[in-house]
Formats: C-alpha cells, structure tokens, sequence
C-alpha cells in the first residue's frame, strides 16, 4: 500500500521559495494558492497533496499529524517550542533577520541598559522576552498580529521585535533596525510519528531537499 503525505506550506515567500526544492523530489503542484482559493492542493503524485495554512499554524499541522511535514520559518518555530517535530533540515529559504527597531534618531542604547524598562510590540513574545532577558532589561511586551511598523509612530511601543529582509518596510516608515536578534531561515519539520511510520516514503523526500539545499 502507497502512504498518503500531506505537506503543510504557507502562501507567498516560502511557497514560492519551497518550488524548487518540491521539483527537485519529483513534486509538482497542480495549483497556484496565490490565484487559487483551494486550501487543500493536488500535485502530480496521487499520494501526495499539499495544504495551505497561516504561517504560524505550519507546526501546529505537522505536530498533531494533520500534515506529515511542512515548512516553517525559525521564527515561528521558535514561537511554537517545536514539540512533536522532527527539523532534519535547515532548507536556507525566505532567509532574514530578527532585529529589534526603534523611530529613526530614538535614542536606543540610553534606555535599553540592564534595569532599564521598555515597552516592546511584536508578534515574537517569547523571541522578544528571551532576547531582552539576556539583556537585562524589564519589558512589557504588547502582542500585535502584524503591522508593528505602526507601533512605535503612534506611542504604542518604544520598540518592535520584527524580522526584516531588505530594510525597505524600517525605512519606508521612518524606523531603523538598532539590534540584530537571530538569523531566520526555514526549515523542515517532519511529524516524529509519520517520520517512523512512512519512512520509505518521507525519507527520499527529505533526501531530495537536502540536496537541492546544498546547492
Ligand atoms: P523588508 O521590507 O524586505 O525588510 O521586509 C520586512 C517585512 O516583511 C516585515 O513586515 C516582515 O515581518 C516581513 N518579512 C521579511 N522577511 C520575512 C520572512 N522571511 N518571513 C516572513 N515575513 C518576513
């Protein structure tokens, strides 16, 4: 009998990024999930299908056995705590920095010593917590869903905690990146069971992506 995989992605960078390393194991979707609205997706395999979902839901599939492997920033794996998940492979994909940024001339290292209080928004509350732990320095950390960029202009936070590629969206909103955090890049992350029980089908798979990676 042919195991059934089910691969969990998240639309835009990863899934585009994902492609090749998918082609380099022989898998090719049948759909574009930016024009189609199909949550769950075919592919040229009979048995392997792939499902769209958030980004930050990518481990919570793979880790309850919904997807047997997926694809999910550092970042949100960091958020997660990555129990019941395998990560065999850092596929070096959507790769960029967790940086902390403050209004541009927001004078940064004055009040981010050890014992000073910041008031931090970010989508990343263990990331940021951790980070500013290290440091010393008491946070109160404000979780927002996405447009951090706003919170520092309209008084909201002193700070955000917030990954950047290009440093066009700081910029573009009169923020600078005062603090580099982590490198983030994507990795795979396989379902411990799955791993065990449809060995002979995931391990190519993984095979394949590690050597597509490499290149
Ligand atoms: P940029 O303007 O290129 O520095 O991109 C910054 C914006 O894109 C921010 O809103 C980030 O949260 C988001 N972003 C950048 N890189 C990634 C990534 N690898 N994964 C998810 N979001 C990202």
């Amino acid at each position: 009998m042919t195991d059934t995989l089910t691969i969990a992605l998240s639309k835009g960078r990863i899934f585009d990024e994902t492609l090749p390393l998918l082609a380099a194991a022989g898998i090719v979707p049948a759909e574009d999930p930016e024009t189609s609205r199909k949550l769950i997706i075919d592919t040229n395999h009979p048995h392997i299908r792939v499902v769209i979902v958030r980004a930050s839901d990518v481990p919570t599939y793979v880790q309850y056995g919904a997807a047997d492997f997926g694809i999910a920033g550092k970042d949100v794996l960091v958020e997660h705590g990555g129990s019941g998940l395998y990560q065999p492979l850092d596929l070096k994909i959507a790769c960029c920095r967790m940086m902390v940024a403050v209004r541009q001339g927001f004078d940064y290292a004055a009040v981010s010593q050890p014992g000073c209080r910041l008031r931090i928004a970010t989508k990343y509350v263990h990331t940021a917590r951790e980070h500013f732990a290290n440091k010393g320095v008491h946070v109160d950390i404000i979780k927002l869903y996405g447009s951090m960029e706003l919170a520092p202009l309209v008084g909201l936070s002193d700070a955000i905690v917030d990954l950047v590629s290009t440093g066009n969206t700081l910029k573009a909103n009169h923020l600078e990146a005062v603090e580099h955090i982590c490198d983030v890049s994507s990795r795979l992350i396989v379902n411990k069971a799955a791993l065990k029980l449809k060995y002979a089908a995931i391990q190519p798979i993984i095979e394949a992506f590690a050597a597509a990676a490499e290149q």
